[in-house]
């Protein structure tokens, strides 16, 4: 079998495409090639089209000056974005470090406790459906997060029953939650940096003067 032979059964099967349209660099090589002198007006409509417009702006009349100050412009172009891309990098990975750090945070704050129940983080919610601040994140430190119990329990005095503020026995279901489901729900959870939940620290003074009582460490 001859060179050409083999070359013709390794030859990879022509697909059939549509034609592409030309990349924005072709666009604009096209532009200097026929609108240096004057301008194309379907050419530079397409180049507006597509927010280029302004890297024609004042170009040479000469096309080989013009074509090398296009080069020049898209390689400006594409350092901008290729630093544009770094930082953005940057800013999701101090994001993801600020978030596994908030979370080891929570963590270590759960462990100085052995509540002796089930429970969940929550908010207080109004009647007006106006929560008593932003959550999700961790970022929002005005927000008031309580223990919400998830089971029944007594210890003397102290005595709730299931799916209640820890922090105020009445509050719990009419004034502070007129859906009844307090603790249906998951409750305040934050996400890690990897996007995996887990339940909110409770900051809320009261909630954690009464834990004061489970505390181990
Ligand atoms: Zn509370």
């Amino acid at each position: 079998m001859s060179y050409q032979e083999k070359r013709n059964l390794v030859k990879p099967l022509k697909m059939k495409t549509e034609p592409t349209e030309p990349s924005d660099k072709e666009l604009l090589f096209e532009f200097v090639e026929k609108c240096t002198e004057f301008i194309n007006p379907a050419l530079y409509k397409e180049l507006r089209r597509r927010n280029i417009a302004y890297l024609v702006e004042g170009l040479p009349f000469n096309k080989a000056d013009a074509r090398v100050e296009i080069v020049a412009r898209l390689h400006k172009e594409e350092e901008a974005a290729q630093k544009r891309k770094l930082r953005q990098q940057q800013r999701e990975e101090d994001e993801r470090n600020e978030r596994n750090l908030k979370r080891e945070e929570v963590r270590k704050f759960y462990a100085q406790y052995k509540v002796p129940f089930r429970f969940k983080t929550e908010i207080k919610e109004r009647l007006s459906g106006l929560r008593e601040g932003s959550s999700g994140n961790g970022s929002a430190r005005n927000t008031v997060l309580h223990l919400v119990t998830l089971e029944g329990f007594q210890e003397g005095r102290l005595k709730r029953e299931g799916h209640q503020f820890l922090c105020s026995q009445s509050a719990s279901k009419w004034s502070a939650n007129w859906s009844g489901t307090l603790g249906d729900d998951l409750g305040q959870t934050w996400s890690d940096g990897s996007y995996n939940q887990y339940q909110a620290p409770i900051t809320c003074k009261q909630c954690l003067k009464i834990m004061e009582r489970w505390k181990v460490q």
